[in-house]
């Protein structure tokens, strides 16, 4: 369904994708990366494709977090796994009916908007389905990574599904194994060559 090919952005959810979930956290002390998520966002960027968070955040229209404390909190996930090239954040909650709270897509086409990139050649990563449906929504190509909260049926409806965001990495880099990215690499720019 999608061209195979490097994509220009990789956004992923943050709770239970690239820190474990701790509902309405705000204490960066208890900020834990999932396991290979500092080794995938590296090979990421190594790579040169731009990494951002796209996240909700309803404990903030709870009253649970306050907006200081989830700035701190993901002050400490970028201490931990690096500086991000966007961070999109939906701070209200399903009743508010924003368009940004995933499912819906806001938060995807806002990250994209910062980096300057169609939503369409960007890959999200979540581990629900609500993430799924809001790629699905913006018109990016989802990748789901399942954890202990995933439902079956999220896994059966997605689109794509990698074991760990290593196999993430695996499958978005070596997309980009073609003609296209061979072109696209700094000698072939140097040398003059364009897409054929
Ligand atoms: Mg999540």
């Amino acid at each position: 369904m999608f061209e195979k090919r490097r994509p220009s952005a990789v956004l992923f959810d943050r709770d239970g994708t690239l820190i474990r979930d701790v509902p309405y956290n705000g204490d960066p002390d208890r900020v834990e990366p999932m396991p290979g998520a500092l080794e995938a966002l590296g090979r990421l960027r190594m790579a040169e494709v731009p990494v951002a968070v796209v996240t909700n955040q309803s404990g903030v229209a709870k009253g649970l977090l306050s907006p200081d404390d989830m700035d701190q909190v993901n002050a400490r996930v970028e201490e931990l796994l690096g500086p991000f090239d966007a961070w999109a954040i939906c701070v209200h909650d399903d009743a508010d009916g924003c368009t940004c709270r995933k499912p819906a897509p806001g938060l995807v086409i806002r990250a994209a908007a910062v980096l300057d990139v169609s939503p369409r050649d960007c890959v999200v990563v979540g581990d629900i389905g609500r993430d799924m449906e809001a790629a699905r929504a913006a018109g990016a190509r989802g990748i789901l990574v399942p954890t202990g909260v995933t439902l079956p049926e999220e896994i059966e409806e997605a689109s794509e599904v990698a074991d760990d965001l290593s196999d993430v990495v695996d499958r978005v880099l070596s997309d980009a194994e073609g003609p296209m990215a061979a072109v696209s690499a700094p000698w072939a720019r140097a040398m003059g060559w364009s897409r054929w």
